[in-house]
């Protein structure tokens, strides 16, 4: 039998320990706040935007939310991230991606105050990720590693072959999977577009993790038997569906089931969790910067 991880039951019990530390942290007179800035109408962007208010709103987090015109110039978004990053009643910030070209993204990252860089790509904090110090872990790389942890996926001595070296996923987990911690010491093959004979790389892996944006890419020829896979991907194909597509991961889920010992569904996989890990580095952030101590599931 495989165990399809379900990623919508570990977020909401990680949510529902989030609450208990939202109401250690109101006893003690402070409410998490998270700020989102929204400089784009890409509707996929308003979408991500307004669920992570709303999940904000469920647990108990202040929810603020900015937009800019997108046609503004950048200097409005480096001052609202200014303004944010010196308001106390905000412990956590987040600029919603792609910003419009005319504004250098990785100057965005650089203006978010570290201590508030709840997405944790600011420099300074890769730079702790890598050194196995992490402020914060990104939040996608880390629900990964939380939902192996539920799911009692070994990572130690474990061969994990991640596909896509992204900085938002499978750089962050590669060097999250290395570090030496529970659930880390993995040795992890990294994998990309100029990869060879990737087949032989996810064939030879206890763990496989895709996140490539290629809808169904890997399949059960590629994975070996009790295989464990993890598929980040979240892909719109065309559908004959009201919304006239549907969405699909980066693994072929049928063929993989089969061989695989546990799987992760899309939707209802990585997504949920990515979503709850936000809220856990806003709580975590707010905790460090009012000095009140919270447990952390
Ligand atoms: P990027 O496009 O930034 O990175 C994709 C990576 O995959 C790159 O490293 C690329 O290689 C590699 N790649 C692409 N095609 C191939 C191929 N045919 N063979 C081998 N490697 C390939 O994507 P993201 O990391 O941002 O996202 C990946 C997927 O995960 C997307 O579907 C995205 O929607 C999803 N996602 C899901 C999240 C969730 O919460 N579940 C959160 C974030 C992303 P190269 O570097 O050489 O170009």
């Amino acid at each position: 039998m495989t165990d399809i991880i379900d990623g919508d039951a570990v977020a909401a019990e990680l949510r529902s320990d989030l609450r208990a530390s939202i109401e250690t942290l109101a006893d003690a007179g402070v409410r998490p706040g998270l700020a989102t800035v929204l400089m784009s109408d890409d509707p996929a962007s308003e979408t991500y935007v307004s669920m992570k208010q709303r999940d904000c709103e469920e647990v108990g987090i202040e929810g603020i939310h900015v937009e800019i015109d997108p046609d503004a110039p950048a200097e409005e978004l480096y001052d609202t991230v200014a303004d944010l990053n010196a308001d106390p009643e905000v412990h956590g910030v987040l600029v919603q991606m792609p910003v419009p070209d005319h504004v250098d993204d990785r100057e965005v990252v650089r203006a978010v105050d570290p201590q508030k860089d709840v997405d944790g790509f600011h420099p300074e904090n890769v730079g702790r990720l890598v050194a196995g110090n992490p402020r914060f872990k990104p939040c996608t790389p880390h629900g990964v590693q939380k939902l192996l942890d539920a799911a009692d996926v070994e990572t130690e001595g474990a061969d994990v072959t991640i596909l896509g070296r992204s900085d938002i996923v499978g750089k962050p987990l590669a060097n999250l999977l290395v570090q030496k911690t529970d659930l880390g010491n993995a040795t992890v093959t990294l994998c990309h577009s100029r990869t060879e004979d990737l087949p032989a790389k996810t064939r030879d892996a206890d763990v496989v993790v895709a996140a490539a944006g290629v809808p169904e890419m890997i399949d059960g020829s590629m994975l070996a038997e009790g295989a464990v896979v993890v598929d980040v991907g979240i892909n719109r194909v065309e559908a004959d569906t009201d919304k006239g597509y549907e969405l699909v991961g980066d693994v072929e889920f049928d063929s993989a089931e089969e061989k695989a010992s546990a799987i992760t569904p899309v939707p209802g996989g990585v997504g949920p969790m990515t979503r709850a890990m936000l809220l856990y580095n806003t709580v975590a952030a707010a905790s460090r910067q009012t000095g009140v101590d919270v447990e952390l599931p």
